[in-house]
């Protein structure tokens, strides 16, 4: 792609454009909504908006996709963006056929699997998080870029088009926008490129402003001009390197610097990855495969609740038998799972319908069992000749894991499909915003274990083992739905969950988003949201020994695509969690 010589001339056009697709008036957010062509729904008006102007272009869902993640880049900053990576599930209508384009975020060439550890011990979470050392590569310009390239019909400069207005016209600051800004506001003030964006004299920008982002519409349109290039080398890729090496920080405000180099970024690719394929009541379910560890442990739980007939039980039998097969596919994905291509993780066997056979037989279906050991799936595998057992009968320990992140889903008129998570880890990630280019770097390398021996310890080049869960679903060969959720590991529950309220409980889709979320990840106690103790579905539940740890948040942002016999396709977002979600359609009916 050629520069763009006319950067003055390009805000200009840029703004036009913004004016044309994002008029000013205030709409009113609508989680769900049913009409015909494309469809799309994110936790953002816009970026809802950003991706059915681009359908209305012309572009695909792939195009659209690209376009409202680029705008959660600007109006969801803490859970999202250039500095940090994800992973995108593309449905391909012509050839019917589902890839992924993995974009996670990858160990500098200087890690070890002891660099989180010191005089012998693990290093408090925080100590990584907030500074450079946690912060891995960042994947996701390489993700769009792929995602373009391949499968897009448009250019980075058509798709950043409207990012690019909303981060220099602004948006209007949401409670929730402020709220979260609040709580990350120790975070913020130790790096001041951070705290000029996001912090007012110290305090988060109050709800009700507009929040303008002029360096992340620089660095956007850096992209846009100058493609992935302009990210992972020149004075882009300089200014990352310098902010995670010698973070910038307040006076009297310490961090340790991280250790990448310039190479890291060069040689930073996504991986184009074959989707987990698993079956469930006549559906085909296809998700992320490794380093995603939601697609394994969403089809196992799922193979192993396929032995009982869920629609005619009660429902907290079935909430029951939801909680204990999610329990036991936790135990396995905390025990085997990793980068693929660091560990031999036993895929094969953990997807196997036999094993998961065995594993129903170790659920009491009146007694929740509390917490459960990994089971052995390597006799269930092909290959017989992977040396590598269970070392030990007793659960691995989940550790810190934080729930962020956000989800978005488009389809087009064409009937491709996108499902893609993407993240910058925690709230606000490392915290670290790159000076000049107004975005935050990620924290994704606490999702290392920062001890062994375990499969995901950390390792030069190595990818954290990841919980974002993009799922789609067809029955007979035509897509039925696209599900997926933002909240670390309780992702996988929420997809799992959903997806149990959709097909078993019998519950239309925004319902089955709506239900109070539980999650179960193999814990001494499930978490469950505010409010959910004490009511009659708990109670009942408590009956089998089920036990509480309410969350101080809600679980999960989650977003979904339904594809109805009709042939319409209903936009499902949160009725009411993370300030509600923004569901479009391009043609409602008459
Ligand atoms: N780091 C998480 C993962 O990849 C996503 C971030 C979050 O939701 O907390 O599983």
């Amino acid at each position: 792609m050629t520069p763009d010589r006319h950067p003055a001339r390009t805000v200009l056009l840029y703004s036009l454009i913004a004016t044309l697709v994002l008029p000013s008036a205030a709409w009113t957010k609508t989680p769900v909504v049913t009409g015909t062509g494309g469809a799309v729904a994110t936790i953002s008006e816009p970026a809802s908006r950003a991706a059915l102007a681009i359908l209305d272009q012309g572009g695909n869902a792939i195009d659209a996709a690209v376009a409202a993640a680029a705008t959660l880049g600007v109006t969801d900053p803490f859970s999202c963006g250039i500095g940090g990576g994800g992973f995108m599930v593309i449905y391909l209508a012509r050839d019917k056929r589902v890839i992924t384009i993995d974009h996670r975020e990858t160990a500098p060439a200087g890690f070890t699997p002891t660099v989180f550890q010191e005089n012998g011990a693990p290093m408090k979470f925080e100590t990584v998080r907030d500074s450079g050392m946690s912060v891995g590569v960042p994947g996701t310009v390489r993700g769009w870029h792929e995602a373009l390239d391949r499968y897009g019909s448009m250019s980075f400069k058509q798709v950043l088009a409207p990012a690019i207005a909303v981060a220099t016209d602004g948006f209007a600051v949401s409670e929730n926008f402020s709220r979260m800004a609040g709580e990350n506001k120790a975070k913020f003030s130790m790096f001041p490129a951070t705290a000029a964006l996001y912090l007012k004299n110290g305090e988060a920008v109050a709800a009700g402003g507009t929040l303008r982002n002029p360096d992340l519409a620089k660095a956007y349109r850096e992209l846009a001009a100058g493609g992935v290039k302009a990210f992972y080398s020149g004075k882009m890729a300089r200014a990352v390197v310098d902010a995670v090496n010698r973070p910038a920080t307040a006076p009297d405000v310490r961090v340790r610097g991280g250790n990448m180099t310039l190479a890291d970024l060069a040689n930073y690719e996504a991986r184009l990855r074959q989707p987990v394929h698993s079956t469930y009541r006549g559906y085909d379910i296809y998700g992320m495969p490794l380093p995603g560890s939601g697609g394994i442990a969403i089809a196992e739980a799922l193979n192993i609740l396929e032995g009982y007939d869920l629609k005619s039980m009660p429902r907290a039998r079935a909430e029951h038998l939801y909680l204990e097969a999610s329990r036991l596919a936790f135990a396995d994905r905390n025990a085997y799972l990793a980068d693929p291509e660091y560990v031999d993780a036993p895929v094969a066997g953990l997807l196997s319908k036999d094993y998961a056979a065995l594993r129903r037989q170790q659920i009491d279906p009146a007694q929740a069992r509390k917490p459960a050991a990994a089971g052995d799936p390597y006799a269930f595998q092909s290959d017989q000749s992977v040396p590598l057992r269970p070392a030990t009968a007793s659960p691995v320990k989940m550790l810190k894991e934080s729930a962020h992140t956000t989800h978005l889903t488009v389809s087009d008129k064409d009937g491709n499909i996108v499902a893609y998570t993407y993240t910058i880890e925690d709230w606000g990630g490392s915290g670290i915003v790159v000076p000049g280019y107004g975005f935050l770097l990620n924290n994704e390398m606490t999702d290392f274990d920062f001890s062994g021996p375990r499969p995901n310890v950390p390792e030069a080049g190595k990818r954290p083992r990841s919980s974002m869960s993009p799922t789609l679903a067809f029955r007979n060969g035509k897509p039925a739905f696209s599900i997926g959720s933002p909240g670390g590991a309780t992702i996988i529950t929420t997809v799992l969950q959903t997806i149990v309220n959709h097909v078993d409980l019998g519950m239309a889709m925004p319902d089955a988003l709506n239900a109070p979320r539980l999650s179960e990840r193999n814990g001494e106690a499930t978490d469950v949201e505010p409010g959910f103790p004490g009511s009659a579905q708990a109670v009942a539940l408590e009956k089998s020994g089920q036990r509480w740890s309410a969350t101080p948040e809600e679980i999960g942002a989650a977003n979904a695509l339904v594809f109805n016999p009709d042939g319409t396709v209903t936009a499902v977002s949160e009725g009411r969690r993370h300030g509600i979600g923004s569901a479009l359609v391009q043609k409602k009916p008459h």
